[in-house]
């Protein structure tokens, strides 16, 4: 089976990693534009996480951020041609429709979409019901599903042919993301049933480091060949 025509980004681009000036990657995004022209990416969404998760993050590890986000508007590229957009992995907060998708309370045009056990494992009894109402309200501008066949803890427990199937009403591609697969957070059967049933996808490398932003997507489109699929 080969999945090819579905893949929306096998050329040179990646649409998930997150910056130091926001939340938890090692390099600036200065650092990260120079590092992507020079493997040869051609477009990157810097997607930092939302304030819902940096609320918990920052209090569990007693750090803090100081980039204004304001200041993005000023930015542009001075380095290479590579275009950078700048999304927010946004989070699911309950099993109605809420979602956390702003970064120092500002909006971005467009979001990932993410589950996090460790954001909101109180507020959320059936993560299936959370997937649905959160996609059902805000697909507009939900550009990936993020993640969806991790196996930590209760996300084990996601319908993937669920959500699959709102996915792909709404157009919405679903992510093979190799910092989980590389880290052994995801479930392999899921994965293939992923590969096999939804009808776009993205592969990203969710990378943390400028060693994840060279290696991770690779290693996504080596499983694949591995596989068959492309
Ligand atoms: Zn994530
Ligand atoms: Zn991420």
């Amino acid at each position: 089976m080969n999945i090819k025509n579905k893949i929306i980004n096998l050329d040179n681009s990646d649409y998930h990693m997150h910056s130091m000036n926001f939340s938890d990657w090692l390099n600036t995004i200065e650092e990260i534009v120079r590092y992507a022209w020079d493997i040869g990416l051609n477009e990157i969404a810097i997607t930092d996480h939302s304030d819902g998760a940096m609320d918990v993050l920052t209090s569990m590890f007693n750090v803090s951020k100081t980039t204004f986000r304001y200041s993005l508007r000023k930015w542009k590229n001075v380095h290479n041609d590579v275009n950078v957009v700048f999304w927010v992995e946004a989070d699911i907060m309950n099993e109605d429709w809420d979602i956390s998708d702003l970064i120092q309370w500002k909006e971005s045009e467009f979001i990932n979409l993410s589950a996090h056990k460790d954001i909101c494992w109180t507020q959320v009894k059936s993560i299936d019901t959370a997937y649905k109402n959160a996609i059902e309200k805000h697909h507009k501008k939900i550009k990936c599903i993020c993640h969806p066949c991790s196996n930590t803890n209760y996300w084990q427990e996601v319908d993937i042919n669920n959500l699959i199937d709102l996915a792909n009403k709404y157009y919405i591609p679903l992510e093979i993301n190799w910092n989980y697969l590389y880290h052994w957070k995801t479930n392999i059967d899921k994965l293939h049933i992923l590969i096999k049933n939804a009808n776009r996808i993205y592969i990203n490398s969710d990378a943390h480091s400028l060693y994840g932003l060279r290696e991770y997507r690779k290693n996504v489109i080596k499983f694949l060949e591995e596989n068959w699929y492309i």
